[in-house]
């Protein structure tokens, strides 16, 4: 999810799921109110509407004395003397004290029964009253002293005294049950806003602040030098994708340091192999020199044989230098190379006459064999791949080791199978190919195999590492720096293309390579 479907998301958290929560719970505990209340004040439970008890309390109470008010009304007024019957009135009033309501009878001013003394004394003064008033039958009351309504009714009595029956309904016991309400509805408010918000910051926690966490170790990882650790975030907002990017970076400046390291223990190599590779010839020449200046060489045959040594060894550091100077160029990246569209066919006739006088001489024989079409075309630098060609054709004619050496050039088409279709085509807001069929790469295969002394297996994976030279190589008198395959393999992968070699040891060697073939038009 976004972030901004999270801010939404949080919203609602803390707004419409409270406010129903609250909602629902304040209706549970008004109705669990209610059932109580209808329990004590024996009602059926739906007399109960509107939450009168918590919202109008004075009318609750009115309302469930009203019956019992009502009874004593018809009493006083079709036989008042049964109000003169305490027992009677004992039944009366215990009916009236079950839902908090007792009676009290005046007769003449004077108290002639109380139905809760107890309560009774908390009451207020009554307005007692000695002669019966047609307007003043029924009156209601409020006594703050108790919280009571008083409801009463004046009649009169068969000896003309003046009656008068007071119903007080008690409602002191609201208070502390409202107490208990407003309590009940604060604590709900409270702990489902606690909830609420303790699962909005752990939501708000996994999401954003610990991916932001982790990023920050990981930026303080890196800061140290750490490149190793990479990140695990899998959410899809903008804070996953910053932690992409982020991953990405890391792995592009560990690549960079790997390269830097790589390259600065290339140059140490490099710097070891030179003064190694060089020591030899300069050792031979200062011998040599030393041999001439001693006296040594005290014939002019041998000084002629000396002065020619040094001259071949002076030939060898050169060599050494030149292939040296290439391979850094190439390995620098300061080799500019001049890509062409060059004809095959002509091209490697012409190479191939170009060796062939040489190898001649060394009783080499070249065979050249093209099974692409005449008019295949190849991109390519021609001078590089001319050194390419000579490279690998030179060590054929320099490792050879038989009387009657031979070499077959074979060029021919290769195509690379093109990639499995996806089962689901992924396609695109307009409707095309996310990622539409590629046609077969095309490729020209070139084979250089000879009839040499092959290379050992544990050589052949090392052919092509710079300064490698198999042991044979190494101790035999053949001149070499070991830079030769390297710089072709750097020549070839810079073309696009991929060298390798397979050999048998006393049969000979083959070498690849590949080349993209210019696309027709
Ligand atoms: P070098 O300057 O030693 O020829 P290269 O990089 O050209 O260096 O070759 C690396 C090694 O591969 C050589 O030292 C040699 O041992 C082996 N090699 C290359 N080409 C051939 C070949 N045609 N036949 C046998 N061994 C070969």
């Amino acid at each position: 999810m976004k972030i901004r479907g999270k801010l939404i998301t949080a919203f609602f958290i803390m707004t419409i799921i409270p406010i129903a929560l609250i909602f629902l719970c304040v209706t549970a505990i008004l109705n669990r109110q209610n059932a109580m209340f209808a329990d004590d004040y024996n009602m059926e439970d739906g007399n109960i509407r509107n939450y009168d008890i918590v919202l109008n309390p004075v009318s609750f109470f009115y309302n469930i004395a009203l019956p019992d008010y009502q009874s004593i009304y018809k009493i006083t007024q079709s036989s008042p003397n049964k109000l003169l019957d305490k027992q009677f009135l004992e039944q009366i009033n215990d009916v009236l004290l079950r839902s908090g309501s007792y009676l009290i009878v005046v007769k003449d001013k004077t108290y002639y029964y109380v139905g809760s003394q107890e309560k009774f004394k908390k009451l207020g003064s009554l307005p007692l009253q000695s002669i019966y008033d047609e307007n003043a039958s029924r009156l209601t009351y409020i006594d703050n002293k108790s919280n009571s309504i008083i409801k009463e009714i004046v009649f009169g009595f068969s000896d003309k005294t003046t009656g008068q029956a007071f119903l007080v309904i008690d409602f002191s016991d609201i208070q502390p049950r409202w107490f208990t309400v407003v309590r009940d509805i604060a604590l709900a408010i409270f702990f489902i806003l606690l909830s609420t918000g303790t699962l909005l910051v752990i939501w708000i926690y996994q999401s954003i602040l610990r991916p932001l966490n982790t990023l920050r170790l990981a930026t303080m990882q890196i800061g140290a030098g750490d490149l190793n650790e990479p990140i695990h975030i899998y959410s899809s907002d903008e804070i996953g994708k910053l932690c992409c990017d982020f991953e990405e970076m890391r792995i592009r400046l560990k690549n960079m340091v790997e390269e830097r390291i790589q390259s600065e223990e290339n140059t140490r190599e490099i710097i070891s192999n030179i003064s190694h590779d060089l020591k030899t010839p300069i050792t031979a020449i200062k011998g040599y020199t030393e041999g001439i200046l001693d006296g040594v060489a005290d014939t002019a045959e041998k000084q002629q044989k000396y002065l020619q040594t040094i001259y071949a060894k002076a030939n060898d550091i050169t060599y050494l230098i030149d292939e040296l100077s290439l391979f850094s160029k190439v390995e620098r990246n300061s080799f500019a190379y001049n890509f062409v569209s060059v004809n095959l066919e002509r091209y490697f006739t012409d190479c191939i006459e170009d060796v062939s006088l040489d190898l001649e001489s060394k009783n080499i024989t070249i065979d050249y064999y093209n099974t692409t079409d005449k008019d295949t075309c190849i991109l390519a630098d021609t001078e590089q791949l001319k050194r390419v060609l000579h490279n690998i054709i030179e060590n054929a004619a320099k490792y050879n080791d038989k009387p009657d050496g031979h070499i077959s050039v074979r060029i021919e088409e290769v195509k690379r199978k093109p990639v499995a279709p996806p089962l689901y085509r992924q396609l695109k807001e307009d409707g095309s190919d996310l990622f539409p069929q590629q046609p077969p790469d095309e490729f020209i295969q070139v084979q250089i195999e000879d009839n040499g002394p092959g290379i050992a297996a544990k050589d052949l994976p090392h052919i092509f590492d710079r300064f490698y030279r198999a042991d044979v190589s190494r101790n035999s008198s053949k001149r070499g720096s070991g830079l030769g395959l390297a710089i072709v393999r750097m020549i070839i992968s810079d073309h696009g293309g991929k060298v390798w070699a397979e050999s048998i040891e006393g049969v000979g060697t083959s070498f690849y390579f590949t080349l993209k073939k210019e696309a027709r038009n």
